[in-house]
């Protein structure tokens, strides 16, 4: 194959990719710079989970982490990434309340916290649904909540982020931070899957 077809075959998958993007609503507004920030950076959900482990291990950490969720993160190297300036609110599981995020205008999202969006996420159903009838949502999760606790649902915008401290799993106890960082899971991280 020659240079300038193949240059040619490229221009036109990268074209094809853009639509494609668009269409799904995938790139809008700061998106793009978000996607390229989460390549750029090792944007992952282990990086929400570390947050997670240090909250539970150091209540000081925790109290920070819950006061301001934006420079508590920075102590352990994860700055709110973007181009724009973010606030993340760090919003916290009991025995009687449990948090679940959305995005319900269109799919924002920490990003550096947890490595790019899943699919559902983004979904018109999800976005529309959750706020709605949360706890028929959290089922089709697999996540079947006491009547008694109380479901906020928190919808993100382009300034501010939402991550959910899960409850420490019972049992937990001898573990090191680095041991219960792996026991978090990006949906704990969301609030649509506990541990
Ligand atoms: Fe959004």
């Amino acid at each position: 194959m020659s240079g300038t077809h193949a240059d040619a075959l490229i221009s036109r998958q990268v074209r094809r990719l853009e639509t494609l993007l668009e269409e799904r609503g995938i790139v809008a507004g700061a998106a793009l710079d978000e996607l390229l920030d989460a390549f750029l950076s090792g944007a992952s959900p282990l990086n929400g989970a570390r947050v997670v482990a240090r909250a539970w291990t150091d209540p000081a950490y925790k109290d920070r982490l819950l006061a301001d969720g934006t420079t508590a993160v920075t102590e352990l190297g994860y700055a709110a990434g973007g181009v724009q300036p973010q606030r993340l609110r760090v919003v916290e599981n009991t025995a009687d309340t449990h948090n679940v995020v959305v995005c319900t205008l269109c799919s924002c999202y920490p990003v550096r916290l947890l490595g790019p969006s899943p699919s559902w996420y983004k979904s018109e159903a999800y976005r529309s649904r959750v706020v709605r009838e949360p706890r028929a949502v959290l089922r089709e999760f697999g996540v079947e909540l006491p009547e008694r606790t109380e479901i906020t649902v928190w919808d993100s915008t382009a300034e501010t982020r939402y991550l959910v401290l899960p409850r420490r799993p019972e049992g937990t106890q001898a573990l090191a931070e680095e041991e219960l960082a792996a026991l978090v899971t990006r949906n704990a991280l969301i609030g649509t899957g506990v541990l």
